[in-house]
């Protein structure tokens, strides 16, 4: 296997700027095309460049690719096909409900081969709040601004010729009509893969500013005529504009056409087009204003606003609000419209690990109702969710939903119905689910023997760490409740992780039913009994009880040893399971960092073990290491699915200094402040100031540090540290000859070791 040549880091730059004048507007920081340069072979991020409002019910992007490929923005394509809605939270669970618009001028031409556009990235502006392209085939110029449900556009067409607007409802059943009299085009698109009832549908409407010259509507390998309706598997509409600037709106709802209507009217009514992008430009640099940072290479601020925007865009909102003011949605669980909140489009499996602890120092109400929103889907369900898009998706596993609560509870976020959590962890942890992902695949094994059994529960040591994990999380939140007989039941489940420990080999290994290990067990053999990942990878998965991993290792020079290993082991890969070399191998293989494999989410808190067994000096000198040499503010500037923010809430944190290596818990493991300064304004006004002084490229060790001016001698800060405000300054070194956080009472703290 040929790695692809690993970009190198671009640190060797003499001039540094502290862009004093961009911090100010941090959404024109943002690339979002990071990450679009990738195929289903390769992941550079498997992005597309969303230009969406933070968790909105729709983002919007331009695609490369025939409608039906989720891999549908790549950067290195030369046409573009539309400007579409979607709600695709990751290639892998592909896109729902999308429908697209794209101009066309001289002659009609609808079908999606015929009407593509070659493009140029020279002519493309692509901001979070803002989207220009020039279609050069058709000589027409398009612009696009979102707002939460809605988004508005302009296009440019050339004077001399017929410009027309084509409406692409995409397969998997669309029904049009295009209303002259009301300049607009309104119907229904699904093109759902799975996990919602049958009366799911997504009810759009296209308002244009200007009268209609002609109109009709067409079908693939079908007529294009001039048709007022048509429905089918796949249909769309077209309309005949004057030529110049055109402008129109676009708005969808899951509830009805009437909802859309009022939904127009609230987030757009008569606002232009510029005010529609300003607007959505202010909210984006308020949002990206939470966290300032100064010092640093530009790059590197690109890099910092980039994954900032890309932790902020999932979940997708799913609520919409009525005429009279109140939050209504269409339940994905049970086809009926409720009040309250809702939130889809996201796999827990990914972002319990970081991006729901971001969440909670930045937006910890926003927290709070996906909180609400999980629980209202238990309710309409029957089970929580694990990986919804919109509905249930068979995706990962473990009951990271769980994670979502305990992580709330530890950092006092509690306006959800935690005595319900409890009821649905009890219910969700104690029987197989009608689909692997949710329930506890492999539960009748777990509760009676403490492990997932091989090979009858697929990638059964995956789930049995990740169970555990889970279990302590049940258990934290039933005794914050007053709970005590089930925080009894879980409690006893949450060694688990060590029932798959085999100390003859130094591994997590499958067990049988028997309590046999498993034969074809090797350290780098991916795939069942692991989850796209290998030994190497899941034996650090033991989030809440890493000294209790450590205990199992032998104790700390083991255990640092082990951690080591994992960047000297050679970067080989026995594909297992998979019978072939799937994309996660690839990335990890390119990387060159030995079995260590960033691009995917295992193993991404891993370095930030070092300071559990008191060598917090070498996980400052990998997190600069990963920081610095697989980020970049570029197309390829990931090292794998980016998956719904985790991998770059990991940079945030990272960057920051930081990182929740156990969500449960209120620490977080410092790492390697990226820039000399990193300003945290908290939701209720105060200020968290993280200096880092005498930083450079080459000085990621800390030498000494104060907490509001006092000796801060702990690998960890607590989330309520963090809460009051206040500074913490770090003092960086070249050398790693630090005692900094050495100490016995300086490690944070672990299952085993709380009192
Ligand atoms: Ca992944």
């Amino acid at each position: 296997m040929i790695p692809r040549p690993l970009r190198l880091p671009t640190l060797v730059v003499l001039a540094v700027s502290s862009l004093p004048s961009l911090a100010q507007n941090p959404a024109d920081l943002v690339v979002t095309l990071q990450g679009s340069d990738s195929t289903m072979g390769f992941s550079h991020g498997n992005t597309y460049p969303a230009v969406a409002l933070p968790f909105a019910m729709n983002a919007w992007s331009p695609y490369t690719q025939p409608c039906k490929d989720s891999f549908f923005y790549q950067y290195r394509q030369t046409k573009l096909r539309g400007l579409r809605q979607t709600h695709q939270p990751s290639p892998w669970i592909a896109d729902y409900a999308a429908f697209s618009v794209m101009p066309v001028s001289g002659s009609l031409v609808c079908d999606e081969e015929a009407r593509a556009s070659e493009f140029s990235h020279e002519e493309e502006i692509a901001r979070p709040y803002y989207y220009k392209c020039r279609m050069s085939t058709w000589d027409t110029t398009v612009e696009l601004a979102p707002t939460e449900r809605c988004a508005s556009f302009r296009f440019t067409y050339p004077e001399e010729k017929d410009a027309f607007v084509i409406f692409d409802g995409f397969p998997g059943g669309s029904s049009v009509e295009v209303q002259p009299e009301k300049s607009r085009i309104v119907g229904h698109v699904r093109n759902n893969h799975g996990g919602v009832p049958e009366n799911f549908a997504n009810h759009f409407i296209i308002q244009f500013d200007q009268p209609f010259l002609d109109q009709g509507t067409w079908q693939p390998g079908g007529e294009t005529n001039g048709d007022l309706k048509r429905e089918a598997d796949h249909v769309g509409a077209w309309v005949k504009v004057k030529p110049g600037t055109v402008t129109f709106r676009a708005v969808s709802s899951y509830i009805d056409l009437a909802q859309a209507e009022t939904t127009l009217a609230r987030e757009i009514g008569d606002k232009d087009f510029d005010a529609v992008r300003d607007a959505a430009k202010a909210r984006w640099n308020t949002l990206l204003g939470r966290i300032e940072i100064e010092g640093g290479l530009p790059d590197q601020h690109r890099t910092f606003y980039t994954a900032l925007y890309r932790s902020t865009l999932f979940p997708h909102r799913l609520n919409e609000i009525g005429a009279d003011g109140t939050s209504r949605y269409f339940s994905p669980y049970d086809g009926k419209v409720h009040e309250g909140v809702m939130f889809t489009d996201s796999g827990f499996w990914d972002t319990f690990r970081c991006v729901h602890p971001l969440f909670n120092i930045l937006f910890p109400e926003l927290n709070a109702q996906i909180l609400q929103g999980v629980l209202a889907a238990y309710e309409q369900s029957g089970w929580l969710p694990a990986w919804a898009s919109p509905g249930h998706r068979g995706c990962m596993i473990g009951n990271h939903a769980f994670s979502l609560f305990a992580d709330a509870w530890a950092k006092g976020v509690r306006d959800f119905d935690e005595e319900k959590a409890v009821a649905a962890m009890l219910h969700d942890s104690s029987r197989q689910g009608p689909i692997a992902s949710i329930g506890r695949d492999g539960a009748k094994s777990y509760l009676e023997k403490g492990y997932a059994s091989h090979p009858e529960t697929h990638e059964s040591v995956a789930k049995t760490l990740e169970y555990a994990y889970n279990d302590y999380c049940a258990m934290l939140v039933a005794e914050g409740v007053g709970n005590q007989e089930a925080a009894e039941t879980f409690r006893e489940r949450t060694k688990n992780y060590t029932k798959v420990w085999d100390p003859e080999v130094g591994f997590m290994r499958g067990r049988l039913a028997n309590g046999d290990w498993d034969p074809g067990f090797s350290p780098i053999r991916w795939g069942s009994p692991f989850t796209e990942g290998c030994s190497w990878h899941y034996t650090w998965s033991v989030f809440h009880d890493v000294a209790g991993l450590i205990d199992l290792m032998g104790g700390d020079e083991a255990f640092v040893d082990k951690l080591d290993g994992v960047f000297q082991a050679d970067p080989e890969v026995d594909t297992g399971a998979y019978g072939g070399v799937i994309h996660e191998m690839a990335e990890m293989l390119a990387a060159n960092m030995g079995q260590y494999a960033h691009g995917n989410q295992p193993i991404q808190h891993m370095i930030y073990l070092y300071p559990y067994a008191g060598q917090p000096w070498k996980t400052q000198a990998r997190v600069r290491e990963v920081l610095n040499r697989l980020y970049f503010p570029t197309p390829d500037g990931l090292c794998g699915d980016e998956d719904n923010g985790q991998t770059s809430a990991w940079y945030v944190f990272s960057a920051l200094g930081m990182y929740p290596v156990n969500p449960a818990s209120d620490e977080y493991i410092i790492g390697s402040p990226l820039f000399d300064k990193a300003t945290i304004h908290l939701p209720d006004g105060k200020d968290f100031v993280i200096t880092a002084k005498q930083n450079g490229p080459m000085r990621p060790y800390i030498h000494h540090a104060t907490l509001n001016g006092r000796q801060y001698d702990y690998a960890y800060l607590t989330h309520g540290r963090i809460t009051a405000g206040g500074e913490l300054v770090f003092d960086m070194d070249s050398s790693r000859e630090t005692v900094w956080a050495t100490h016995r009472g300086a490690r944070p703290s672990s299952m085993s070791t709380a009192e």
